[in-house]
């Protein structure tokens, strides 16, 4: 079983890597990619305490992990004023170029947070800052902002957070000014790894502009598409296998894990992906062969045999 998709307290998860990781492992994955948003603080907390990993490979030997650990991230973007998301797998999290640009995406995480604790401020609630800076994280989000308000008592759960505050309809909002797919995909190729557009069907687009935007995020040098990830509609999966066949990009799976309690996105928790993109699949990638060399052992059970 593989899972390319999931979050750390590096951002906003709710497990220290070792937890997320022995999490895994007590599932029995054999391959996990830890993807947190705009950071990969992850990886250099884990390599300081396990020897055996080379400084710039994209695979950690971890024990639990019969394969191992890939090392990624997930890169907020903006498109058209809309928010994108692009995974980014097989990464070098030493590679200069995504540094600098993970160091910008965290200032301009930190600068909206500042804006969001204006925009509270003013309407009575204080404090917001103060919270943040008690957190593990260096990605800050709003999913943290949210879980601030649920606390101190202002929202009565996230959701609510979010529709009131933090939404794009939200008393607080602040429109984030995230880099472009094209600065993105570059800094993952750079790094050495296979860009992926993270949940397709999760952005509000009508159908037309939805193509256009993939079409953009090819343009841009994109490679991959998630394909199969916990919550998908069933229907949307054969159109995203579809799209992948029409666009030449390669299909990846993942939960989007983000904490124990979300048990509907557990670790593991993909559909299978359809036959109709199984050539397609990330494991076929030549970065993969050259940093695996070899097909997940449980390659048959990811695969739906008559397509769907
Ligand atoms: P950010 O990247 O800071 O804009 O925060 C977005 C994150 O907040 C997403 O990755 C989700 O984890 C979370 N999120 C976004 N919308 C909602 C929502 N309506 N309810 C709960 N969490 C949300
Ligand atoms: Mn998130
Ligand atoms: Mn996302
Ligand atoms: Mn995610």
């Amino acid at each position: 079983m593989i899972d390319l998709h999931s979050h750390t307290h590096f951002s906003d998860g709710d497990l220290a890597p070792s937890d997320l990781i022995a999490r895994a492992s007590k599932l029995g994955l054999e391959y996990l990619a830890i993807t947190d948003h705009d950071s990969v603080s992850a990886f250099q907390s884990l390599s300081r305490n396990n020897a055996k990993r080379t400084e710039t490979s994209p695979l950690l030997t971890i024990s639990g992990l019969d394969g191992g650990l890939i090392s990624g991230l997930e890169v907020s973007c903006q498109w058209e004023g809309l928010e994108i998301h692009v995974l980014g797998l097989f990464v070098d999290v030493n590679n200069p170029v995504l540094t600098d640009l993970l160091t910008k995406q965290q200032e301009r995480r930190r600068q909206r947070a500042i804006a969001i604790d204006l925009k509270l401020q003013r309407n009575g609630i204080t404090g917001l800052s103060a919270y943040l800076g008690t957190l593990p994280c260096d990605a800050i989000s709003r999913s943290h902002m949210a879980d601030f308000l649920v606390e101190q008592g202002h929202s009565k759960n996230k959701q609510h957070a979010f529709t009131k505050w933090l939404g794009r309809k939200g008393k607080a909002y602040v429109v984030a000014d995230w880099c472009e797919f094209g600065e993105a995909i570059t800094a993952i190729h750079e790094a050495g790894g296979i860009a992926s557009m993270a949940h397709p069907d999760r952005y509000t687009l009508s159908r037309p502009r939805f193509r256009r935007m993939v079409a953009d995020f090819c343009d841009a040098g994109g490679d991959a598409m998630e394909v199969s990830y916990s919550n998908l509609n069933p229907g949307s999966l054969g159109h995203l296998a579809d799209l992948c066949e029409q666009h030449g990009l390669w299909a990846t799976a993942g939960s989007d894990f983000h904490s124990p309690s979300h048990h509907w996105m557990d670790l593991g928790k993909i559909r299978m992906m359809p036959a109709a993109c199984r050539d397609r699949a990330i494991w076929h990638h030549p970065v993969w062969q050259q940093h695996i060399g070899k097909l997940p052992a449980l390659v048959s059970t990811a695969v739906e045999p008559s397509g769907a």
